[in-house]
C-alpha cells in the first residue's frame, strides 16, 4: 500500500469511529437534557416549598392575632356590662368598634393568605406531575445511554486497535498532515478524485469541485504520493476502481 492508500485505511476507521460516537454522544447529550430538566424542576420546587413556608407563618400570626382580639373584645364586653355610666359604656363600646375592625383587618389578611398558600400548593402539584414525567424519561434515557454504549463498547476498542496498528505503519509527518486536516475538517479531511472527462484530463476535487492539475492526479495514480487540493488542502485519493481503468491502456477501452 501506499502512503495515501494507508491514509485512506486509517480515514475509514476514523470515520467510522466518530460515527459510532456520535451515536453515543446523542443518547449521552440527551440524557443530560433530563437531569438538568429535573435538577430546574427540584430548584423551582424549593424555592415554592420556601413560599409556602413562610405564607403559613404570617398566617398563623395573623390567626393568632385574631385570638388576641377575640379574647380582648370578650374582656371588654363583660366590662361594659358592668359600666357605671352612660359615658363609660361608649367608651368602651368605641373601643369593641375598633377592635372590631382590627380584627376583620387580620382575617382578610389570614385569608389572603391562605389563598396564595393555596396557589403555591396548587403549583407545586403541577410540578411534582411534570417531575415524574421526567423521571420516566430519564429512565428511558438512561437505559438507551447504557444500550448504546454496551453496543458499540467492543466496536470501538476494536476500531481503535485497527486504527493504532494503521497508524504506526504510516510516516510520522503525512499522519501530522492528516490529523490536523481531521480536526479541522472532520469528515472532509479527505476527498476522491471525480473524472470529469478522461481524454481532455478534466478531473476535480470530489470535496469542492475545483480542477486538479493533471499532474496532481498522475502523480496519485503512479506513485500515491501524500497529494493534497490546493483549494480546500484536502488530501486526495482515487478511488479503486477509477485507478483501475486508468491505469487499462486506452486502446482496451
Ligand atoms: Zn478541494
Amino acid at each position: 500500500m501506499n502512503v495515501t492508500q494507508k491514509l485512506l485505511s486509517v480515514f475509514k476507521v476514523d470515520k467510522q469511529y466518530r460515527g459510532l460516537r456520535s451515536r453515543l454522544s446523542a443518547a449521552e447529550k440527551f440524557l443530560a437534557e433530563q437531569n438538568k430538566q429535573i435538577e430546574q424542576i427540584d430548584a423551582k420546587k424549593a424555592s415554592l416549598d420556601a413560599q409556602l413556608r413562610q405564607l403559613q407563618a404570617a398566617g398563623a400570626n395573623f390567626e393568632g392575632e385574631m385570638k388576641r382580639l377575640d379574647a380582648r373584645m370578650a374582656s371588654i364586653r363583660e366590662q361594659m356590662d358592668s359600666a357605671q355610666t352612660n359615658k363609660e359604656y361608649k367608651a368602651f363600646l368605641t373601643e369593641v368598634n375598633t377592635i372590631k375592625a382590627e380584627r376583620d383587618r387580620q382575617e382578610t389578611s389570614a385569608l389572603e393568605q391562605m389563598s396564595k398558600a393555596e396557589e403555591i400548593r396548587r403549583q407545586l402539584d403541577e410540578l411534582q406531575k411534570s417531575r415524574t414525567e421526567r423521571e420516566r424519561v430519564q429512565a428511558v434515557a438512561t437505559s438507551e445511554r447504557d444500550q448504546r454504549a454496551a453496543e458499540i463498547n467492543d466496536k470501538l476498542t476494536d476500531l481503535k486497535g485497527q486504527r493504532e496498528s494503521l497508524a504506526k505503519d504510516l510516516p510520522k509527518d503525512a499522519l501530522q498532515v492528516f490529523e490536523r486536516l481531521i480536526q479541522t475538517r472532520g469528515d472532509e479531511a479527505m476527498a476522491h478524485i471525480e473524472e470529469v472527462d478522461r481524454k481532455r484530463h478534466e478531473y476535480h476535487c470530489g470535496a469542492c469541485m475545483m480542477a486538479l492539475p493533471i499532474e496532481a492526479v498522475n502523480g496519485l495514480l503512479v506513485s500515491g504520493k501524500l497529494t493534497k487540493c490546493a483549494s480546500c488542502q484536502c488530501i486526495l485519493y482515487i478511488e479503486e476502481e477509477l485507478a483501475k481503468s486508468m491505469k487499462e491502456p486506452a486502446g482496451k477501452r
